[in-house]
């Protein structure tokens, strides 16, 4: 094939053949994506154009899209950088471990706070009381908020109660064990197998 151009080359033709080029483009191509919620992304090409993707409709707000109505290389940036992680799914949001800097994606609708695998607490899992350093062992993670949470013995809710009151009141209650039940000669004693209550936000995973 010339590669000299000739003054009466015919203007290329779109063909099916151009799509493996779209799809090179649509990875190789500095582009930023940033997710909207409710499935939308905006994306920036590298020649500072900004464009709206609806992934699950497909669209965009391109004009190889809007003319020529193919997916076009920013509709396939985005399902791109979903599959690689990069951008959360549409109905989900990215926010930050609690606890790390860690992104995570998340429900859309989820609730404060949230973290990373890492640290997920869960029964079984060993905690640390952040007031006094002790090491305990999660019995249940609740999804009731440490302010609708009484502590009977204490007369006040477990967002109430005096060494909880620099944690969040809306975050849920955790309850836990010290790992070491107390045993006397005459067995185990019961107040050692007690459950205590703490704000999800004073136990951090060990
Ligand atoms: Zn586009
Ligand atoms: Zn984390």
């Amino acid at each position: 094939m010339k590669t000299t151009a000739s003054p009466k080359a015919p203007l290329p033709v779109p063909t099916a053949g151009h799509l493996p080029e779209r799809s090179r483009r649509a990875r190789a191509e500095p582009m930023s994506v940033l997710p909207l919620g409710d499935g939308l992304y905006e994306v920036e090409s590298a020649s500072d154009h900004t464009y709206l993707v609806d992934l699950e409709a497909g669209r965009c707000t391109c004009p190889d899209y809007v003319f020529r109505e193919v997916r076009c290389k920013h509709v396939r940036r985005v399902a791109i950088e979903i599959t690689e992680g990069h951008t959360p799914p549409p109905g989900r949001v990215a926010v930050s471990c609690h606890d790390c800097d860690e992104t995570i994606f998340v429900d859309e609708d989820a609730t404060e706070p949230l973290y990373c695998d890492e640290h997920t607490i869960r029964p079984g899992d060993t905690v640390v009381n952040r007031e006094t350093g002790d090491r305990l062992t999660v019995v249940d993670v609740s999804t009731l908020r440490a302010d609708a949470v009484e502590i009977g013995a204490a007369d006040c809710t477990v967002a109430e109660y005096a060494t909880n009151e620099g944690y969040d009141p809306e975050v849920p209650v955790v309850g836990a064990v010290y790992p070491h039940a107390t045993v006397a000669r005459n067995g185990v004693v019961p107040s050692s197998l007690r459950i205590y209550v703490f704000p999800r936000t004073r136990l951090e995973a060990a």
